[in-house]
């Protein structure tokens, strides 16, 4: 009688899990709908939930009286095995190929019309493979995202491979195997999807080549700042870098050798600003700073110590040292002003730097004419 309650006890208990986890990442979705990795999530613990449900209530009544439940209980596992395949090709940033994404169509039919219960667990121990096999492809890939995902897989397999063993009278394992194995499985991939998400979010706002932040990094981060100067009497600086006929460099030394150049100088940059600085790539070979609470003083110190550094700087090709300058125009934000016209500033500043002979700092006050661009946030 204690061992039914506990049974109880533990398929209710894990009820509540699958219903929370289906509840948290339902809201995520919600509020994100593109990521769909959530969504997948949300399948994966409303199957379970069926599951768990219709496992239940065979348990406990007389399944051939139920055929609608044992449908019900088909339709879960399909929806386990379906949900857990598109999850880990959905973190793996792919899709199932055609033959596994055809048998995927086909499992829900077959569950629901239950005409072969061997083509529904040959179709089943197929898609669970593939996941499977996915995972460990993208484990092996270096992808630790999915080296997670796929621990929690192999606890989940084995915690519901031991109880399908345990209904066949070949061991005794506990009750508690196969809600343990979902909650498990639950608490890891939640993990890797987080950092999935968190590492796909830092790449979309990061540069790839030289690792600074990239355009809608920049304005993203800058809005704070401009809102901050606009309601005190902080005022911030841009300056705005171009690095003088750097065409050449790539003509003479080829694009892999202007990459490294470009790698070189965004770690000098790196290595010359303040943490609260925002850095980013503006452009090809164009950098922009903002400069918090930084008058023209400072920003004109600034622009001069990044120029005598670049000009300093020497990237070897073989035995032959590359040498480049770079231009800089500095403009300090006017209140009340758009964001735009501040970096339309720095920008004619620089064309002005381009103009008087290149590997100079130039700046230009607000007074002066500006036109304005609103077409250079893009
Ligand atoms: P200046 O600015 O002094 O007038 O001359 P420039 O030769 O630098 O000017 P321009 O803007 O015409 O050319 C910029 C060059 O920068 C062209 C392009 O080949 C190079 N470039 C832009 N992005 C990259 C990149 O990611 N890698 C490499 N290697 N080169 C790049
Ligand atoms: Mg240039
Ligand atoms: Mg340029």
């Amino acid at each position: 009688m204690l061992n039914s309650m506990w049974k109880v006890y533990i398929d209710g208990v894990g009820a509540g899990v699958f219903l929370i986890f289906l509840g948290a990442r339902l809201d995520l979705w919600r509020h994100r709908p593109e990521r769909l990795v959530h969504l997948w999530l949300a399948a994966v613990a409303f199957s379970a939930l069926i599951v768990n449900f219709t496992a239940v209530f065979l348990k406990t009544t007389d399944a051939g009286g139920y055929p609608i439940v044992v449908m019900l209980n088909y339709i879960g596992v399909a929806g386990v095995v379906v949900s857990l395949l598109e999850l880990v090709f959905n973190l793996a940033g792919s899709t199932p190929p055609r033959l596994i994404r055809g048998l995927e169509f086909l499992l829900l039919p077959l569950a629901v019309l239950r005409i072969s219960k061997s083509a529904v667990l040959i179709i089943v121990a197929v898609l669970l493979l593939a996941t499977l096999f996915k995972a460990v492809k993208s484990a092996r890939k270096g992808d630790a995202d999915a080296r997670v995902v796929l621990w929690g897989l192999a606890v989940l397999l084995i915690c519901l491979v031991s109880d399908i063993a345990q209904k066949l009278v070949l061991v005794n394992v506990p009750h508690l195997f196969p809600v343990l194995g979902f909650i498990v499985f639950f608490l890891l991939a939640t993990h890797a999807v987080n950092c999935h998400l968190a590492r796909e979010e830092s790449a979309a706002r990061t540069d790839p080549l030289t690792g600074l932040l990239n355009r809608r990094g920049f304005l993203e981060l800058s809005r704070l700042v401009v809102s901050m100067a606009e309601r005190s009497a902080r005022s911030f600086s841009i300056i705005m870098i171009d690095l003088d006929h750097f065409k050449r460099v790539n003509d003479e030394f080829g694009h892999a050798m202007g990459d490294r150049v470009l790698q070189e100088i965004a770690s000098i940059l790196l290595r010359g600003v303040r943490e609260q600085d925002i850095l980013a790539r503006w452009g090809g070979e164009e950098v922009i700073i903002l400069l918090p609470d930084t008058g023209v003083d400072g920003a004109n110190a600034l622009g001069e110590k990044i120029r005598t550094s670049v000009e300093k700087l020497e990237t070897w090709h073989g035995a032959t040292p590359i040498c480049v300058t770079l231009s800089v125009g500095i403009s300090e934000y006017h209140r009340g002003e758009p964001l735009t016209d501040t970096i339309q500033r720095a920008d004619n500043a620089l064309y002005r730097a381009k103009s008087s002979g290149r590997n100079r700092v130039e700046y230009l006050a607000f007074t002066d004419d500006t036109t304005s661009a609103g077409d250079l946030i893009q």
